[in-house]
């Protein structure tokens, strides 16, 4: 008997090259997140401290994923965890190397829901506030080919 399939796959941590990215994406996305939205009220000290991470492969049609913490802990995990209540905040590998630009509308989409938290879903305000991000991605993505050399 086996177990479900997902828990034989091994957690995806990545080259050094690509963590690298994936936090530089994160990084490019968070700086501009208060300009992008100034009727919110931004943690960014906080989101700064959000784990990152890869999904496990294959990821299927999943891009990325935003886990909230669990409210039965007494205490938080990570430094901020209070302020964000985000557990993780993990996005495919191989989408992120195949499209940059989609790559950098998830980590936005994502950060979206520790900042909009999960009751609002995928709501109206979501929405709205989601796609402000594609007047930014071609200058992210500019930004971040500059730096591979
Ligand atoms: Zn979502």
């Amino acid at each position: 008997m086996r177990g479900r399939t997902r828990v034989d796959r091994p957690r995806i941590i990545g080259s050094i090259t690509e963590r690298m990215l994936l936090h530089s994406i994160a990084y490019e996305v968070l700086i501009r997140m208060r300009d992008l939205h100034p009727e919110l009220d931004i943690d960014v000290e906080a989101l700064e401290h959000i784990k990152l991470g890869f999904l496990r492969e294959p990821c299927n049609n999943l891009l990325g994923y935003c886990s909230y913490s669990s409210k039965s802990r007494s205490r938080p995990r990570t430094e901020y965890e209070d302020r964000h209540g985000i557990n993780r905040i993990l996005i495919s590998r191989v989408h992120m190397i195949s499209d940059l630009p989609d790559a950098i509308f998830t980590i936005h989409h994502e950060f979206l829901h520790a900042i909009l938290g999960s009751k609002e879903g995928h709501g109206p305000k979501f929405q709205e506030h989601e796609k402000r991000i594609t007047s930014l991605q071609e200058s992210i993505q500019r930004k971040l080919i500059s730096m591979k050399r």
